[in-house]
């Protein structure tokens, strides 16, 4: 519905499309263009999207990252105003994630209502790349299957009884998925061997959730992907920090109406 307000930000970008905010961070070049108007208004607009889009609390959690970016902005803090870019980019593509896989009490929206997803990356239940994602499920499910409602849990580590008592609420029953799917289930315990009973859901990494974004949605996440990397030079360790005070607002503000102009029309 909200397409053509958004197509309205593209005139002030296109005289900034081809260079990153490492190309601006890294020199110390100067925006003159004062675009900070059309960032909050553009804030206002995805806002709403989102809240019309996805009703959850997770949802909150993207529209404060949003405003975190904004005030950090305001204050002349650098890294902290990339780094919220950085949560809102991630946070909302694994809200559209999600939304597409269509499964009830969602394990990923779970771990992070509950905030336990910590104790299953710490266990190294983990998915490093979309490969690894898709790869797991077409090995029961044979290629092509799209993975929704309870068959995402094939994505994670099959466990014995034993080892899965600890993630009974991040995991479903052999049996359970068996049913679901139509498909039959032979899996041993990935700590003991012994036959597998559940199967625990493993959680995406940043660079596994823009790509898993593009293969629910079958849109291209190539750029949403650079736009993550330029975010992640501006922590790195030898990263970016001391970009004069006043011209940030400016830098961001371009930086932020290229971001959402990339992301809203993969996510609505
Ligand atoms: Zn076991």
């Amino acid at each position: 519905m909200s397409r053509n307000s958004y197509a309205n930000y593209r005139r002030y970008i296109h005289n900034f499309d081809n260079n990153s905010i490492l190309d601006y961070l890294g020199s110390n070049t100067i925006i003159k263009n004062n675009y900070e108007r059309q960032a909050t208004t553009l804030m206002d607009l995805i806002e709403n999207d989102i809240e019309k889009n996805f009703g959850s609390r997770i949802a909150q959690s993207a529209v404060s990252a949003m405003k975190n970016a904004y005030v950090s902005v305001i204050n002349g803090l650098v890294s902290a105003a990339f780094e919220n870019n950085r949560f809102f980019l991630e946070r909302t593509a694994l809200l559209k994630v999600i939304y597409e896989m269509q499964t009830e009490n969602n394990p990923y929206e779970m771990a992070l209502e509950y905030m336990e997803w910590h104790r299953l990356v710490d266990k190294k239940f983990i998915i490093y790349g979309i490969q690894q994602f898709t790869g797991r499920i077409w090995h029961y499910t044979g290629k092509d299957y799209v993975p929704r409602g309870i068959s995402i849990f094939l994505s994670g580590v099959p466990l014995c009884g034993n080892h899965s008592k600890a993630y009974t609420k991040y995991s479903r029953t052999v049996d359970e998925i068996e049913n679901a799917t139509g498909i039959v289930i032979n899996e041993s315990c990935s700590r003991c061997g012994k036959d597998a009973t559940r199967f625990t859901i493993a959680l995406p990494k940043a660079g596994a959730i823009l790509a898993m974004l593009g293969f629910y949605t079958g849109h291209e996440t190539t750029d949403l992907g650079k736009f993550y990397a330029d975010y992640s030079r501006v922590l790195h360790p030898y990263g970016f920090y001391s970009y004069p005070e006043k011209y940030l607002i400016n830098l961001w503000s371009l930086d932020f109406i290229r971001l959402v102009l990339a992301l809203h029309k993969i996510i609505f």
